[in-house]
């Protein structure tokens, strides 16, 4: 049965066309989907009687249920372990910082890129989401923001899995969640996160209404970063740099630069001097995030002193560069944590 929610608006006018119905109706079903978050025929109450059967005939809409849901007691952060129709599994956290509610969402579940320091990782690949599956996770968490009296208010594409590994839905949820008459979410405040798939990076950039691009660089030398990031093996740093200065980034748009500090690894003064030099001319922000080991990690956190010390230098030189708090650490705040936990139980 084909799944109505894994269209776009034109794909749900053919496909009332192929019905013999008028595919204005199109418009009204796409915007009962994506913008009142509606999951069923029924609701759809300005649709008649008689093609609400047609659709529910031939067409169904993506299951998607909480398995799990652990909130923080620290700072509110709240962490979901989503379960589809399949019975896999992923993780989608919403990370609240102040009046800031960012959700993070996943595009695969589990991951083929093999970073040595990611939870994901060791699930190795299953399979990619739908553009239905990725665009539920913010439809769900924004309702349970919504019972408390809040909402999400930035989405990072940054959960299980790499994005750029599942272009084609990815970009499909994109244009849903951008679009005024989809979830009406702000291009400004949605971030697409990769680990350096250079080949598609500027397919992102595509997109009717453009989001914002982060890149993990993790690592300031090709032999490091291949160490950590076999992505590297493919795709090194002065490729994955001179792609990112082709970009056609607009006025005042930044790239993000993340950068996971492992004690010893990649945190020295030379790695922040490598970092300037890799960077030079790019619009970037830096964001130098504390790892949260697991208890089977082969990596420790870098110090806070010395985490301070490595923002310090690059803040000096006039770079934007913020420690991004270990959010949730209580909850298993970092992607894979709780999906590792529940296939032990
Ligand atoms: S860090 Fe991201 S890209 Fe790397 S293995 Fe984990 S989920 Fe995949």
């Amino acid at each position: 049965m084909i799944k109505i929610d894994n269209m776009s608006l034109e794909e749900i006018k053919e496909f009332l066309k192929s019905l013999g119905e008028e595919s204005y109706r199109g418009e009204q079903i796409y915007k009962w989907i994506f913008s009142r978050g509606v999951d069923n025929f029924e609701d759809m109450t300005d649709i008649s009687k008689s093609l609400r059967g047609k659709l529910s005939d031939c067409s169904e809409f993506t299951k998607i249920e909480i398995l799990e849901k652990i909130e923080s007691r620290k700072d509110g952060s709240i962490k979901a372990l989503f379960s589809f129709e399949d019975g896999e599994k992923i993780e989608t956290v919403v990370l609240k910082d102040g009046n800031r509610n960012t959700l993070c969402i996943s595009t695969q579940v589990g991951c083929r890129m093999g970073c040595s320091f990611c939870s994901t990782a060791k699930i190795g690949f299953k399979r990619d989401l739908t553009s239905a599956e990725i665009l539920k996770q913010v439809i769900v968490m924004n309702r349970l923001l919504e019972e408390k009296g809040d909402k999400v208010t930035n989405i990072v594409y940054m959960g299980m899995g790499e994005p750029l590994d599942n272009i084609e839905n990815v970009m499909r949820s994109l244009s849903i969640l951008t679009d005024e008459n989809g979830l009406g979410f702000s291009h400004r405040k949605v971030t697409v996160s990769t680990s350096g798939r250079v080949d598609n990076i500027d397919k992102i950039f595509s997109l009717k209404k453009p989001v914002n691009l982060a890149v993990s660089l993790n690592a300031t030398t090709d032999s490091t970063r291949s160490e950590i990031m076999p992505v590297n093996r493919k795709f090194g740093i002065a490729e994955l740099v001179g792609k990112l200065r082709e970009l056609p980034l607009q006025k005042r748009k930044r790239i993000t630069i993340e950068y996971v500090m492992l004690r010893g690894i990649n945190d020295t003064i030379d790695d922040a001097k490598r970092i300037i030099h890799i960077v030079k001319g790019l619009p970037v922000k830096i964001n130098l995030i504390l790892y949260n080991p697991t208890i089977d990690s082969i990596y420790k956190p870098s110090t806070e002193e010395s985490a301070l010390k490595f923002q310090k230098y690059l803040t000096d030189r006039n770079f934007t560069v913020f420690i991004r708090k270990s959010y949730g650490s209580d909850i298993d705040g970092a992607c894979g944590q709780l999906y590792a936990k529940y296939k032990k139980m």
